[in-house]
């Protein structure tokens, strides 16, 4: 395992060229054109059959090393609609698009993977996938690889890893859990429709201002009076937009609300909730049965990351002997979401580890934020670390 960080330690520098240049040149989900050539040519260049255009721009590099299990590694591509102010010398030369969730880190620490494991072919026998997934951010890319023939044009994997970077743990440590990982996600509209009118004379309308006020808070109800305290779940209006004038009341208001479970069971209480408080607002305030709101659930979902208790003990414990028990450490569920969960899903066992990215004298920004900064060479060099020693743990020769 020593050799696994000597080796690390060789690449970092290369390393660290290609993450500046990722980071300097952010593309949005969907749009990871530039993105994928530069993975490409960084996965051939390590030894890997690469296959592009899989689910968009979607990649994914082969390294053959005779028989033993498929193991999958998965880096997310893409970038964030943020205007980044960080001051780095490499940040985003694209006006407005940022890699501030680390993604840039992460496809890094999938080619330092796929170096080290190539250069340490007589330590491991198997296949290894390096999978770049676009447009997590809007929780397409996992399904959509999948739908292109992910897991019947390759190998289906026996297991798969992937890594965040996680601005809650010290630089250089690495975070995981068994079983739920992060939550489950719904994106919901809800339009609440009302009779407009002249704002002098409310009497003569039904206003769905009002109404929209009285279903936001009765909405956080769900939480305080109906799931059980033990569940977990997070019901937020992230968007409220109706009317255009100070004088006219609208005919309707729409909202735009995030809901985040653990269970499915909760899920669908939560939803069914929704719907009744809505109509039965509505209904209070008069409003006829054919102006119902409607709620629809839209085509957003991610399910909760589930983690394999044995995939991940396995792992954890080889990165344990690897870069020191101290440094691998137990994390609580997190209430964000990951579209990794979709390989879950569709039937493949999941390690997922957060790397940790809090220095001293660090800026403390979070994810999605416009000045995080996380320390590029601590995180490049522990993230390849982490993908090669999962792998050395699941395809270990003999
Ligand atoms: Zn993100
Ligand atoms: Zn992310």
């Amino acid at each position: 395992m020593k050799q696994v960080r000597e080796l690390a330690e060789a690449e970092l520098p290369s390393l660290l060229v290609l993450y500046r240049d990722l980071h300097a040149h952010p593309e949005l989900s969907g749009e990871e054109t530039e993105t994928a050539g530069r993975l490409s040519s960084a996965l051939s260049a390590a030894g890997c059959s690469v296959t592009a255009g899989i689910g968009g721009h979607g990649l994914v590099g082969v390294l053959e090393n005779g028989t033993g299990p498929v193991v999958m590694l998965r880096a997310d591509m893409d970038a964030l609609p943020i205007p980044e102010e960080t001051g780095l010398p490499y940040a985003s030369r694209r006006p407005g698009i940022m890699h501030a969730c680390g993604h840039d880190l992460h496809m890094t620490a999938l080619v330092g993977a796929a170096r080290l494991l190539a250069a340490l072919r007589d330590h491991w026998s198997g296949t290894v996938l390096f999978v770049c997934q676009p447009a997590e951010e809007i929780v397409a890319g996992a399904r959509l690889m999948i739908a292109d023939g992910l897991f019947s044009r390759f190998p289906k994997p026996d297991c798969a890893v992937a890594v965040h970077v996680g601005p809650d743990l010290p630089a250089g440590a690495v975070g995981s859990r068994s079983g739920i990982l992060s939550a489950g996600g719904e994106s919901i509209d809800l339009i609440v429709r009302g009779v407009g009118g002249h704002a002098a004379h409310p009497d003569r309308t039904r206003d769905p201002i009002v109404l929209a006020a009285q279903t936001v808070l009765a909405l956080q109800t769900i939480r305080s009076r109906e799931i059980d305290p033990n569940e977990f779940f997070i019901l937020s209006t992230g968007s409220i937009h109706g009317g255009r004038k100070h004088n006219a009341i609208p005919d309707e208001v729409a909202l735009k609300m995030s809901m985040r479970y653990h269970d499915r069971a909760v899920r669908d209480q939560g939803l069914a909730a929704i719907r009744r408080i809505a109509a039965g607002t509505a209904a209070a305030a008069g409003i006829p049965p054919d102006l119902t709101p409607a709620v629809t659930v839209i085509d957003e979902s991610v399910p909760p990351l589930i983690t394999d208790a044995a995939l991940t003990e396995r792992c954890s414990t080889a990165i344990r002997g690897c870069l020191g028990a101290e440094r691998v450490v137990t994390i609580p569920p997190l209430s964000g979401s990951e579209d990794f969960a979709v390989f879950g899903e569709a039937g493949v066992p999941l390690a997922y580890f957060r790397v940790g990215t809090k220095e001293e004298g660090g800026n403390g920004a979070y994810l999605h934020s416009s000045r995080f900064a996380p320390p590029a060479e601590a995180t490049v060099r522990t993230g390849s670390i982490v993908l090669a020693v999962s792998t050395l743990a699941c395809a270990r020769k003999g």
